[in-house]
């Protein structure tokens, strides 16, 4: 059974290299091509780290936007005013909506 098993390991093994030795060959083979491409592309390499220095910076749009309770007007969280777990456009609107609240429990009361 063991020499079963080693078989079939050795198969797959013997499968993975072959198809690591064709990557490496499709490698080396498109390599060449990039080669000449990569020797104009070092001239300009540092202009191109600088542009790969600036990407990695968040996008803007990864800002999470949110929605005035007050006038429905979406702005983006940090402009917003929150207040009580509510979110404003501004402290203005945060104020009303309080207002508002407030003489709303008022007449409930
Ligand atoms: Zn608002």
């Amino acid at each position: 059974m063991r020499q079963i098993f080693l078989l079939i390991l050795l198969f797959i093994v013997g499968q993975w290299l072959v198809k690591a030795l064709r990557r490496a060959d499709a490698r080396t083979g498109a390599g060449g091509h990039a080669a000449s491409r990569n020797g104009g592309a070092d001239a300009g390499a540092g202009t191109g780290n600088g542009a790969n220095a600036r990407n990695p910076q968040p996008p803007q749009l990864a800002e999470p936007m949110i929605r005035c309770a007050e006038c429905g007007v979406h702005a983006p969280k940090s402009d917003s005013v929150i207040v009580a777990g509510e979110a404003f456009c501004s402290a203005d609107h945060a104020h009303r909506h309080a207002v508002r609240t407030g003489t709303n429990r008022r007449d409930a009361r």
